[in-house]
């Protein structure tokens, strides 16, 4: 099996559940940490032992990216648009679209759009 399709098939959980509005993520059943990329082993302990968890969709901005040149055509037609990393409440890292001006540590709540058959995430500012 390539490493490609390794990684394709890892991810296809993550990938169906932002086809049900949901952000799924690995959680360790051996140390209970959640780890941001898809896996065979947990990135913490070392065991193999993980387990898909769907998260709450809330979290804080981790970090803030302003794209001004699309990498695709695809997205030519959203720039400039602002891309943010979520440090989710389980403790994945996240990355969605967001409005502008997000600052870094503010909480978030993911919402989905859809964008040329494309299901993604769009962080909206958490009103207390
Ligand atoms: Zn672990």
């Amino acid at each position: 099996m390539s490493t490609e399709h390794m990684q394709a098939s890892l991810a296809q959980p993550y990938l169906d559940g932002l086809v049900h509005h949901q952000i799924r993520f690995q959680s360790c059943t051996t140390c209970g940490r959640a780890q941001t990329f898809a896996h065979d082993a947990c990135e913490h302990c070392g065991a193999e032992r993980l387990e898909w968890k769907t998260s709450s969709g809330r979290g804080r901005v981790h970090a803030v990216t302003v794209v001004s040149r699309a990498p695709s055509d695809a997205f030519r037609a959203l720039a400039p648009y602002t891309l943010v990393v979520v440090e989710m409440q389980e403790g994945a890292r996240v990355m969605g679209h967001a409005a502008a001006g997000v600052r870094i540590g503010e909480p978030v709540v993911a919402s989905y759009f859809d964008h040329l058959g494309q299901n993604l995430i769009r962080f909206e500012k958490l009103t207390p």
